[in-house]
């Protein structure tokens, strides 16, 4: 936690605010339950036994401490002492506009959140493997052709070809290729145009994954 949090409360300087723990040392059985528990590094154990070694660093109003202590041996101010300086310090006026801030804030983060999430549902790119026989130049075009109207390319694209001279026989080879889109945009649409047009050329969809 920033010291500037610890320093002051709603901009009231911390040490003006008398709220802290007291450890009854007679009571402590150096359990250590409320060195675990404080969040804000409050306290410390010496010889066996609790103390407020950093005692405005409380957070105000806060006795978790007090009511988790299996004996009962911290003790705080009365409430009436928050009250008291909520009053004189005219807290109310300061807490809307901290808290209007607040929800100005987590509304940002709430759209920020949608707004990532609604990216993360778009497919940008997605990885092909087809089977077939690629002999003829034919196919490359008719990508080319087909990419034409859509902000999209094919990247990384190989051709594995398991012998030359099947080619001319017509022995299935692989085309491997990505499908990227070039305005961070989803290529959904464009997919099933893709897979149709292999399967027109006498090709098959060996592997597709979004990347
Ligand atoms: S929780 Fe209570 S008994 Fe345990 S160390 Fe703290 S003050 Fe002592
Ligand atoms: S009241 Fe809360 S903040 Fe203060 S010492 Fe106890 S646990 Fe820590």
């Amino acid at each position: 936690m920033a010291s500037s949090d610890l320093d002051s409360w709603h901009g009231i300087p911390r040490q003006e605010i008398p709220w802290f723990p007291t450890v009854d040392a007679q009571a402590c059985i150096g359990c250590e339950l409320c060195y675990v528990t404080c969040g804000r590094g409050v306290y410390e154990l010496k010889e066996r036994k609790a103390f407020a070694a950093q005692p405005y660093a409380c957070m105000v109003g806060c006795s978790t401490c007090a009511r988790v202590c299996p004996t009962e041996a911290i003790r705080f101010p009365d409430g009436d002492v928050v009250r008291r300086v909520e009053r004189e310090h005219k807290i109310l006026q300061i807490v809307r506009e901290e808290a209007k801030a607040k929800r100005t804030r987590q509304e940002a983060q709430r759209a920020r959140a949608s707004a990532e999430e609604a990216l993360g549902r778009l497919t940008c790119r997605t990885r092909l493997e087809i089977a077939g026989a690629f002999g003829s130049k034919h196919f490359l075009r008719q990508l080319q052709d087909l990419i034409a109207d859509f902000p999209v390319d094919l990247v990384n694209l190989e051709l594995r070809v398991p012998t030359v001279r099947g080619l001319a026989e017509r022995v299935p080879a692989f085309m491997r290729f990505e499908v990227v889109s070039t305005g961070q945009a989803d290529i959904h649409a464009f997919l099933p145009l893709l897979r149709d047009l292999a399967r027109r050329n006498g090709f098959v969809l060996v592997h597709e994954v979004g990347l």
